[in-house]
């Protein structure tokens, strides 16, 4: 498979839809939408569909387009971005299992190449990088508007250029991206420097409940269903709070749970500093990610889905 494959579908498509990972973070949002506005420069509509995501996201440009579902059944391509895994399609499994082609453009280790194409570098920090070289190979001028888009899944993703993912790459494609015009601080500090109200509540209760553990090695705290109704939480709003333990000198890996009622379970989020891989552990239970950050799914409670992780994570830690 060469970047050529790829053109070539694109070119020979004419409904094409692009989907993305549930919970979209800005990587998720901000890919989806330099795609599709890629695709018009190569004269392609193409649909977005995300069901729902923060509204720290929705000044992107082409955001306005975002739809939810669509009347169309059957598309042309159908194009993943920053999704590993197809059941993590946010709500567009169907569209992508129904269209004629499949495409799978992504940067986790984990992926498990559910297209007929796949895209996939584990070396880049963010989705949004594997399409800058993939857009520059077919010619696309990067214009303001994808810019801005491709720097703020870039931003996200390496928590604001601070991740070892971070290449010289990295920083030159942003010093371009300036020089045309794309407001970096700007956007640095929309997406990631502002907290809702409901994110700065769940900080205070994730940080009072937070335990040391295994000397000092792992944290481990949580926020419940309630709280998220409590706090009027939004799409997006627990966003960062795993951050929080892994900050904490000495931790290698932190743990964040959030309930989640609709699956009487918890979504798992692990981070760790140095030399603990958490994708790993979350593919033992079904999920995955990369060295540094991954999730999964724990349909259990608190104290058996806390023990279980707490095991595995012995048998890494040094
Ligand atoms: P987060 O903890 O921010 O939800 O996710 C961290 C990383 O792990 C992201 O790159 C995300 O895509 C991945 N990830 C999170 N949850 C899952 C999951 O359930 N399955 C898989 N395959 N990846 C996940
Ligand atoms: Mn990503």
């Amino acid at each position: 498979m060469t970047l050529d494959d790829i053109l070539e579908e694109v070119k020979k498509a004419d409904k094409i839809v692009i989907l993305t990972h549930e919970a979209p973070d800005g990587d998720a949002v901000g890919s989806s939408l330099a795609m599709k506005l890629a695709l018009k420069e190569l004269g392609k509509q193409a649909d977005v569909i995300i069901t729902e995501y923060s509204r720290l996201f929705k000044f992107l440009p082409g955001a306005e387009e975002i739809k939810q579902e669509s009347d169309i059944k059957e598309y042309d391509l159908a194009i993943s971005m920053d999704c590993a895994d197809l059941k993590r399609l946010d709500g567009g499994e169907e569209y992508f299992e129904t269209a004629k082609r499949k495409i799978v453009i992504d940067h986790h280790g984990s992926n498990k190449m559910f297209g007929d194409l796949n895209f996939v570098n584990p070396a880049s920090p963010a989705c949004c990088e594997v399409l800058a070289g993939m857009f520059e190979y077919f010619g696309i001028n990067i214009n303001k508007e994808i810019g801005t888009c491709l720097v703020t899944g870039i931003i996200t993703d390496t928590g604001g250029f601070r991740y070892s993912g971070v290449t010289s790459e990295t920083f030159e494609f942003t010093a371009e991206l300036l020089r045309k015009g794309v407001k970096v601080s700007d956007i640095y500090k929309r997406v990631l420097d502002t907290k809702t109200i409901a994110n700065f509540e769940l900080n205070k209760l994730v940080v009072n409940r937070m335990e040391i553990l295994e000397e000092g090695r792992v944290t481990f705290t949580y926020i419940t269903a309630e709280d998220l109704e409590k706090v009027n939480a939004e799409p997006g709003d627990h966003e960062g709070l795993v951050e929080i333990g892994r900050d904490i000198e000495g931790v290698e890996v932190s743990i964040f749970i959030r309930e989640e009622k609709e699956i009487n379970g918890y979504k798992v989020s692990l981070r760790s500093n140095d030399y603990v891989n958490v994708s790993d552990v979350c593919l033992l239970f079904g999920g995955g990610g990369h060295i540094h950050a991954a999730g999964c799914v724990m349909l259990e409670d608190m104290e058996t889905v806390k023990k279980k992780l707490l095991n595995e994570l012995k048998k890494v830690l040094k």
